[in-house]
């Protein structure tokens, strides 16, 4: 398939928000006029806001898609069916054409009009410029909890420097999306994925604020899954932990049986059968749970084999460039996957 044709007048946005959107009817009349005044405050005329439209059952789709007629600077992206938070960022992220581009949750729990100090470090020289959160309004005690040991545990497993405390809010340049956009991992965890590109990247502080409205998508389920994702997409430690946990129960047996050894010489009689049964459900728990780990890894390994698109989109509404989206390709992934049969 030829790639469609570009107007070339499109092609220099200084600026491109990309924002993913699950059912968020209520929040996005004040989303998009905050957006916009940070944008128009930044970069004058020269923005786009993508909006992701990731298979919402409320009103979101029809909010977004009016705000696409009536605005230029509005790219809507309606996907086929819910993906989850990851995925739709990616499609935002594939689809807009910004030279600096900002990520944010619809939620508006990170403030937009941090994009000046943003772009001030950005003008610095770097790369990227991620948001970390200093204070967390209006989050359970729960979550933050888990978030804080999920981080520092994953920090402990993995090579590369994912900072603490940081979400995907965050203003990259070109150069950086591109290398991002070229890895084509169906489990993403876009923030790890960001930190291993390297490149100059450097913190802003901020606190993150209470949603505007609606109540959070990210249930316990979600959360771990997500940490399930993070933790084996960006390391191999849990595998070897079935040789550690090998040692370890190797060394208690050998002290068992020692001590199995002296009772015998002491001449007592030992009451085998409970301690016997408790180490049996013991190593055959261990053993599950191992085994379960492996088919954490397998599974992705099947998943990733398939080599499906990561998404597919039902169509793209904007006012402004529908002669270069209309014909867009679903995904880059699979225009790769078409090069490579054909070659
Ligand atoms: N989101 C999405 N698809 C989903 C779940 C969430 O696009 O299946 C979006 C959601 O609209 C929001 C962002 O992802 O813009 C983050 O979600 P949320 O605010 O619920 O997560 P939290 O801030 O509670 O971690
Ligand atoms: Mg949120």
């Amino acid at each position: 398939m030829a790639k469609p044709k570009r107007n070339e007048a499109l092609e220099s946005i200084a600026l491109s928000v990309v924002i993913p959107c699950y059912n968020e009817v209520d929040g996005i009349g004040e989303l998009y006029r905050r957006v916009t005044a940070a944008c128009e405050k930044q970069v004058n005329q020269s923005y786009e806001i993508v909006l992701v439209v990731d298979g919402a059952t409320d009103g979101t789709r029809q909010a977004i898609f009016d705000l696409a007629s009536h605005d230029a600077h509005i790219v809507a992206v309606d996907l086929a069916r819910n993906y989850g938070h990851q995925i739709a960022l990616s499609a935002g992220l594939d689809i807009c054409r910004g030279e600096r581009i900002l990520i944010l949750d619809a939620d508006l729990q990170d403030p937009p009009e941090l994009l000046g100090e943003m772009m001030a470090k950005m003008d610095d020289g770097y790369d990227v410029v991620y948001g970390q959160r200093m204070k967390r309004e209006g989050e359970s005690l729960f979550k933050l909890a888990s978030a804080a040991m999920f981080y520092r545990l994953l920090r402990k497993m993995v090579d590369v420097d994912i900072a603490p405390d940081t979400g995907d809010f965050r203003l990259m340049n070109r150069r950086t999306l591109d290398h991002l956009n070229a890895m084509p991992e169906r489990y993403r965890f876009i923030r790890g994925m960001v930190s291993w590109i390297g490149l100059r990247q450097v913190a802003l502080p901020y606190e993150r604020q209470r949603r505007f409205a609606g109540t959070t998508h990210y249930p316990l389920r979600k959360m771990l899954m997500l940490a399930v994702d993070a933790m084996t997409s960006f390391s191999i430690v849990p595998l070897r932990f079935a040789s550690h946990l090998g040692m370890i129960f190797g060394l208690l047996g050998l002290f068992a049986l020692g001590y199995t050894f002296y009772s015998w010489v002491d001449g007592n009689v030992l009451p085998g059968w409970t301690s016997l049964a408790a180490i049996v459900l013991i190593l055959g728990s261990v053993q599950l749970l191992v085994l379960g780990i492996f088919g954490e890894y397998l599974g992705r390994m099947y998943m990733e084999t398939k080599r499906r698109p990561l998404y597919l989109v039902n169509e793209v509404v904007s006012s402004d460039s529908i002669a270069f989206y209309r014909n867009s390709p679903v995904h880059r992934l699979q225009e790769r996957v078409k090069e490579a049969v054909n070659a």
